[in-house]
């Protein structure tokens, strides 16, 4: 008969980052698992307080920073406008996304007042400031942003409560430029993520109708495309396209993980780290 971890073992595995086959490992008896369990251990956490050591000699940033960074210069470099837009949403501006009680993302807000929430996606903002721009400047309107959104998620590897968005977008392209432009901002958001191995697909969305959704293994991006119905919430007629992607689920495909809570804003992680080591 051979036995595997017990579940504390593994949740302390997977908190160190030990890889899928050492969290599958198999063992003869119980006291040869245990043995094995301490030598593990011991190995997971000289790694991470090696890795913790580099971060300060050497890196002097955590992944999610350092990534955020990268895009923020690659997408420049390409012509594209950073904002940075309140974290604190109105409830109209919700309303205008057709975030309304009867919407199921609605139950994912979170609110701080009767009139006030936190952001659950960039998108609102970005149809805002796009309304004021495309009076002030000449189309195409290329704008992006990245960071904090918040979703009441019941908690799994994949979904935090607080997570980083980075929305790209475009407005006032031609119609036949979109699909075009998916393909290759995703392009560009993979390369810069380091990630090579990943696919598209087409999904029904609540929000936006049929969407572009990038995956690899998990959903790291979501597409979409106008005109669309919301667009006459906010007077915008032009043709336009966005992508979305979180950011910590870049980085936990990138380093092959299994647990987004080690990527993401964090007092127990450091740039990946469990502190308690
Ligand atoms: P999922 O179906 O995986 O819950 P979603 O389709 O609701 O995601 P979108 O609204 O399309 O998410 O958001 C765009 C991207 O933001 C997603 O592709 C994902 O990378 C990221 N994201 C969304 N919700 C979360 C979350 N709770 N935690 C971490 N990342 C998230
Ligand atoms: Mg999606």
């Amino acid at each position: 008969m051979s036995c595997g971890w017990t579940p504390i073992q593994k949740q302390r595995l997977i908190e160190l980052n030990a890889s899928d086959e050492q969290q599958e490992m198999l063992f003869q008896d119980i006291q040869e698992r245990n043995r094995t369990f301490q030598e593990l251990e011991q190995q997971l956490v000289k790694k991470g307080k090696m890795k913790l050591n580099e971060l300060k000699e050497i890196k002097r940033r955590p992944a999610l920073a350092e990534l955020e960074s990268k895009l923020v210069d690659v997408l420049t470099e390409k012509g594209f406008v950073q904002v940075v837009t309140p974290i604190i949403l109105a409830k109209g501006l919700l309303a205008k996304m057709s975030i309304d009680d009867n919407h199921p993302l609605y139950a994912q807000v979170f609110w701080i007042d009767e009139k006030k929430c936190l952001r659950p996606m960039l998108a609102p903002n970005l149809y805002s400031l796009w309304r004021e721009l495309i009076r002030l400047w000449e189309k195409p309107i290329k704008i992006f942003e990245v960071g904090s959104c918040f979703r009441k998620e019941s908690q799994g590897q994949h979904h935090l409560n607080e997570f980083t968005m980075l929305n790209v977008t475009e407005l006032g392209l031609p119609l036949e430029k979109r699909k075009e432009w998916l393909e290759e901002m995703t392009e560009l958001i993979m390369k810069t993520a380091g990630i090579s191995d990943y696919s598209v697909i087409t999904e029904s969305s609540v929000v936006y109708g049929e969407t572009y959704d990038v995956v690899s293994g998990i959903e790291l991006g979501s597409g979409a495309f106008g005109p669309h119905p919301l667009d006459q919430n906010w007077g915008i007629i032009d043709p336009w396209v966005g992508i979305g992607f979180g950011l910590e689920r870049l980085l936990m495909v990138r380093e092959g993980g299994q647990n987004i809570h080690r990527m993401a804003k964090s007092i127990t992680y450091l740039d990946g780290v469990r502190l308690n080591i």
